[in-house]
């Protein structure tokens, strides 16, 4: 059994998104970049994970841990 790196899905489109961040508001801990929000609190994550709890971070969370690509 090998560890494998877990790969990290760079959107298209994320240097927008991080403009977004930058010029977000409100009070954040991190920016999701599955559905381009902030995310507010250690509160907003999917438990025992550092996944965004957003319908698209739900979404990965549970097909995340298949085998291969
Ligand atoms: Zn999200």
């Amino acid at each position: 059994m090998k560890k494998k790196m877990v790969p990290i899905q760079v959107p298209p489109n994320l240097m927008e998104m991080l403009d977004n961040w930058e010029s977000c508001p409100d009070e954040n801990v991190g920016w999701c970049l599955l559905c381009d929000g902030p995310i507010r609190s250690a509160q907003d994550l999917i438990q025992n994970s550092n996944t965004h709890n957003c319908p698209e971070g739900l979404r990965l969370e549970l097909c995340g841990k298949r085998p291969g690509r």
